[in-house]
C-alpha cells in the first residue's frame, strides 16, 4: 500500500517551487522533490510534507527515570515513540539507527494515529507519553497532535529534546508539554558548531522559554565527553548559566560518553569524571545531580 505523508506545518513557499521551513533553526530552503537536512520533511510538488508523520520507528513502554526524568511521576511508566530523523548532526551520537536512517520511502512502516498511540498508552497503564529516542521537534507535527489528544485523555506529555526549534514552533508545541529533558550538548557555540552542525543560542533560547511556561517541570541533560566538553572551566560556565537563569532546583545529569557513531577518539568517560563535577556542583548548591550511563 502506498504510504500518504502529511502536509507539514511551519514552511512557506519561495520562488521557483522552493519551499523554506520554519519548524528549526536550520530554516532550510528545499528545492522539488528534496529533503531538509533533518532528512524527514520533504518538498513535494512546491508543497511541504512530514514524511514520518503516523510512522514511528520505536515505541516501547518504559519506566519515566529512563528519559531521563527523577522528579517528574517518578515510579510511573511513560508510553515512548521516536520517529526517523534529527536536525542536529552530532558525531557522537548514542542513537545513530533513528537519526541516520536509510531511505525511508523504501519501507513499509504502519500507521499509528495520533488516537492510537493514545490508546496504546492507557492500554500499557502509561501516565504519559515521551516524545523521545530521536530529536521530537522533526515529527513536530505528529507530537503536537498526538500531545494535544494525551491531554484529553488526562495523560501527561513529555519531551525528551535538544531544543533546537524555533521559538514560532514551540510556541505552539510547548503549552502542550508538561516536562521535558532538554539535552545541553556541549556549553559553547564552538561545540555546537564543530561536534553538532548546529548552532547554541537557539537552545538556549529553547530552555529558558519552557522553563518560563507556568507549570511546567525541566530537567536538563549533559553527555559529558573527555577533552570535548568537560574542563572545569566550560563546566562551570554551565552551572553559571543555570544558577542564573533556572535556579539551583533544577535537576541536573551528567552521562558517560561512550564511543559511538563517527566519533570514536575520545575515550569513554571515567566516573571520576563525573564524580568530580556532581562534587562540585553540589558544592555550589545544586541540589539534585543525577549521573548516569557508567558502566
Ligand atoms: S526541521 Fe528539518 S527541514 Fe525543517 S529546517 Fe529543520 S532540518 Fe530543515
Amino acid at each position: 500500500m502506498a504510504i500518504e505523508y502529511t502536509p507539514a506545518r511551519w514552511w512557506n513557499p519561495e520562488d521557483n517551487n522552493f519551499v523554506r521551513c520554519r519548524l528549526c533553526p536550520k530554516r532550510c530552503r528545499i528545492a522539488p522533490d528534496k529533503r531538509g537536512y533533518c532528512g524527514v520533511r520533504k518538498n513535494i510538488g512546491g508543497k511541504l510534507f512530514s514524511l514520518v508523520y503516523g510512522y514511528p520507528a520505536a515505541m516501547h513502554n518504559d519506566p519515566i527515570e529512563k528519559k531521563p526524568l527523577y522528579h517528574f511521576l517518578p515510579g510511573t511508566r511513560i508510553f515512548s515513540i521516536g520517529t526517523l530523523g534529527c536536525n542536529l548532526g552530532c558525531v557522537f551520537c548514542q542513537n545513530d539507527s533513528l537519526s541516520a536512517y536509510g531511505p525511508l520511502e523504501n519501507a513499509s512502516p504502519r500507521y499509528f494515529s495520533p488516537a492510537e498511540i493514545v490508546d496504546l498508552a492507557l492500554r500499557h497503564n502509561c501516565r504519559s507519553i515521551a516524545y523521545t529516542y530521536n530529536e521530537p521537534a522533526v515529527f513536530a507535527e505528529y507530537a503536537a497532535d498526538t500531545a494535544k489528544l494525551a491531554r484529553q485523555a488526562g495523560l501527561k506529555n513529555v519531551f525528551v529534546t535538544n531544543g533546537f526549534i524555533t521559538r514560532e514552533a514551540a510556541d505552539e508545541i510547548y503549552p502542550f508539554i508538561d516536562a521535558a529533558n532538554f539535552d545541553m550538548k556541549g556549553f559553547s557555540e564552538d561545540f555546537y558548531i564543530s561536534m553538532c552542525k548546529g548552532t547554541f543560542a537557539p537552545v538556549l533560547e529553547s530552555i529558558r522559554f519552557f522553563h518560563s511556561l507556568p507549570g511546567k517541570h525541566l530537567e536538563l541533560t549533559n553527555l559529558v565527553i573527555p577533552g570535548k566538553n568537560d574542563s572545569a572551566e566550560l563546566v562551570d560556565q554551565y552551572l553559571d548559566w543555570v544558577e542564573q537563569h533556572l535556579g539551583f532546583e533544577i535537576p541536573l545529569h551528567f552521562s558517560a560518553f561512550h564511543p559511538a557513531f563517527e566519533f570514536r577518539s575520545a575515550p569513554p568517560t571515567p566516573p571520576e569524571t563525573l564524580y568530580r563535577i556532581a562534587a562540585h556542583a553540589q558544592q555550589r548548591g545544586f541540589k539534585y545531580i543525577h549521573l548516569g550511563n557508567i558502566r
